[in-house]
């Protein structure tokens, strides 16, 4: 509001109207790109890798099973509930 009254001030009028009405169409696009972007990094963070990190005590660590060669995130084997298992990084 202040930035457009401060346009209309300055220029002539005709272009402030413009330079109001670009600001009152692109301003709200703005913020809602800013929002949606930021939604976005939330929804990354709180379903991605920390939820998993917080299950197996690391991240991007994977571990092997001896038994049936199947890989998993650390504990017993979910395919065969076997604990002999290797590192995998
Ligand atoms: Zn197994």
């Amino acid at each position: 509001m202040a930035i457009s009254i401060g346009l209309q001030l300055l220029l002539p009028f005709p272009w402030g109207l413009g330079a109001a009405l670009v600001i009152f169409i692109a301003f709200p696009m703005l913020l809602r790109k800013r929002y949606m972007s930021k939604m976005r990094g939330y929804g990354d963070s709180g379903s991605g890798g920390g939820f998993f990190g917080m299950n197996s005590g690391g991240t991007g660590i994977h571990y092997v099973c001896l038994v049936c060669n199947h890989k998993h995130k650390g504990g017993t084997c979910p395919r065969c509930g076997s604990k002999t298992q290797r590192a995998d990084f």
